[in-house]
């Protein structure tokens, strides 16, 4: 195996035996040979769209299973096994399709040659495993290319992830697919040049931001805006379901199912922002966030005492004490863990086993108590914004500064929480993402009534933020975001992380920190042209970096 997709890889270079996340060489190799096939599938996907054929359930097909590929997704060697097999199935029903196609136009069969992606097949489940090793990122010789190459498949799966979570809640694109399929094309192709490659990372940034818009859309038109709200951090003395990674739907019909069941439902990880929605709020016995993010999951879950329900990443392989009580769902996956199946069109996910295990269950074990903010996306910010163009009018706010992005283990990420804890008292941090579960709880006040920390909500959320930035723009009559106080100090982990990241490259945001360390997988060269373009700089200190902050640097 070789990945270095996620800023946890071994010795920032790569894992090369088992993954820090906890991925066996087994289940890295499989992921390699599913994107390969992934490819393969675009290339004929692509060539049918050249001759009017568009085929949705392809493009829906690659956006879930590039999502089943993330960091901390799936662990499941056997589900990539049956996913790889569908993939052939896939390949072939768009390959008869483009055939049929190109027979009826050219009154010819196609008969150029295609690439190993196109045509590789095998019905021996151990080849996979051989395979995948072959077609691996080191497959890709030169590493600026592999670079390049990798900035954007990673910016795809990212897409994928908010496009998969879109299309659960009705809402899907033809645009968004079809941009999957091309990026993934390119990738195979030895013909572009780099700058041609780099065009297309940028492009990958225009489609996360309409992906994350079209994901807002369906969220907000389902579940209501998310509005200002106090969650409550503390427990109460019933069993409880805890529900973590980003699936509002899942959410949804959970709470629907365990009313008036004797079982509350909580929420860990990237699902807080949930607490905000009003469709949610409405329960009682939706009671609050329970711990903080993913990578602390072991000790928090052992303490809960009932069932964890992961609909999405971040998954980290379960301890035995409390294995039996993890259900996954979705793309989820993790050998010997128990799986909520997909729901029927027309139906609802079965949730009954999961609140069965609850009412076995004692309640869960206190680990905080107290109340956090949370609801700040772009309407409830926007329906205050009088109010906050007046403090930085008034100079009561001097500077915002993005901290969106991921949480994880290294105790690097300690920077983040010492600069929330630096920062003057006329800063405001706006963040989305679990990257604020390092200084959500630090109670830094408000100003004239606005808080100092801004949670917009998910990562996908971190749209909130582009909104507002739009809006202030508008407001203060700037053309140009950079001229605006606001500065970006991103932490970044996993591959939604690089579409977050893209996407704010598109729209022209410059001088971005990012930490707590550059990506494994860009090359020195790619690392300079994003230096020179977008003036993107590594963190360092703490208290330089607020200095450099609080004057625009
Ligand atoms: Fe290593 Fe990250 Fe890849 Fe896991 S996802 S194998 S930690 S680089």
């Amino acid at each position: 195996m070789f990945c270095f997709q996620c800023q946890e890889a071994a010795r920032n270079k790569g894992c090369t035996v088992r993954g820090v996340c906890g991925k066996t060489g087994d289940v890295a190799n499989l992921q390699d040979l599913l994107v390969y096939l992934l490819k393969g599938i675009s290339i004929y996907a692509e060539k049918a769209k050249e001759l009017g054929v568009v085929d949705r359930e392809t493009g829906a097909f690659i956006t879930r299973a590039l999502f089943t590929t993330i960091t901390n997704v799936n662990f499941d060697n056997k589900r990539f096994e049956e996913i790889i097999k569908e993939a052939f199935e896939v390949r072939d029903r768009i390959k008869n399709k483009f055939l049929k196609a190109y027979r009826e136009k050219n009154g010819e069969e196609f008969d150029e040659k295609l690439p190993g992606m196109a045509t590789w097949y095998s019905n021996d489940v151990s080849d996979f495993y051989a395979k995948g090793e072959e077609v691996g990122v080191l497959s890709t010789g030169d590493e600026d290319v592999r670079a390049l190459r990798e900035l954007l498949t990673y910016g795809l799966k990212g897409i994928a992830a908010y496009a998969e979570h879109a299309y659960i809640l009705e809402e899907e694109d033809q645009e968004i697919y079809s941009f999957l399929q091309e990026g993934l094309v390119a990738t195979t192709d030895n013909t572009l040049s780099a700058d041609e490659l780099t065009a297309l990372v940028m492009k990958c940034g225009e489609v996360a931001v309409k992906t994350m818009a079209l994901l807002d859309q369906a969220n907000t038109s389902n579940y209501g805006h998310p509005e200002p709200t106090q969650v409550n951090l503390g427990v109460r003395n019933r069993p409880g379901i805890l529900v973590s990674g980003h699936d509002l739907k899942d959410l949804e019909e959970l709470l629907e199912q365990t009313e008036g069941k004797g079982v509350d439902v909580y929420t860990h990880g990237e699902m807080l922002p949930a607490n905000a929605y009003p469709a949610f709020k409405k329960y009682d016995h939706f009671v609050g966030n329970y711990g903080n993010a993913w990578w602390q999951q072991k000790e928090e879950f052992e303490k809960f005492n009932g069932p964890i329900l992961m609909t999405t990443n971040c998954l980290v392989p379960p301890k035995d004490s409390y294995r039996d009580r993890v259900y996954t769902t979705n793309v989820v996956g993790f050998s010997g863990v128990k799986h909520i199946r997909d729901r029927k069109p027309g139906e609802q996910k079965d949730f009954s086993p999961v609140i069965e295990h609850a009412l076995k269950c004692d309640p869960p074990e206190e680990l905080e108590n107290g109340m956090i903010p949370v609801g700040f996306a772009h309407n409830a910010v926007m329906s205050v914004a009088d109010k906050v163009v007046e403090a930085v009018k008034q100079g009561k706010i001097k500077r915002f500064v993005v901290m969106a992005g991921c949480d994880g283990r290294h105790r690097s990420r300690d920077y983040y929480t010492n600069v929330a804890r630096n920062l003057p008292e006329d800063a405001v941090i706006l963040t989305a993402g679990c990257a604020k579960y390092r200084y959500n709880k630090l109670n830094l006040g408000d100003i004239d009534g606005i808080p100092r920390i801004l949670d917009a909500g998910q990562c996908n959320d971190s749209y909130s933020l582009v909104v507002i930035a739009q809006k202030l723009a508008e407001v203060f009559g700037v053309d140009d975001i950079n001229e605006l106080p606001i500065s970006y100090d991103i932490a970044w982990y996993e591959q939604k992380a690089v579409a977050v990241l893209l996407a704010l490259l598109y729209l022209g945001v410059k001088g971005i920190r990012l930490g707590p360390s550059l990506p494994a997988f860009l090359s020195p060269n790619v690392v300079k042209v994003l230096v020179d373009k977008f003036d993107i700089k590594p963190i360092g200190e703490v208290e330089e970096d607020v200095k450099a902050i609080m004057a625009g640097e």
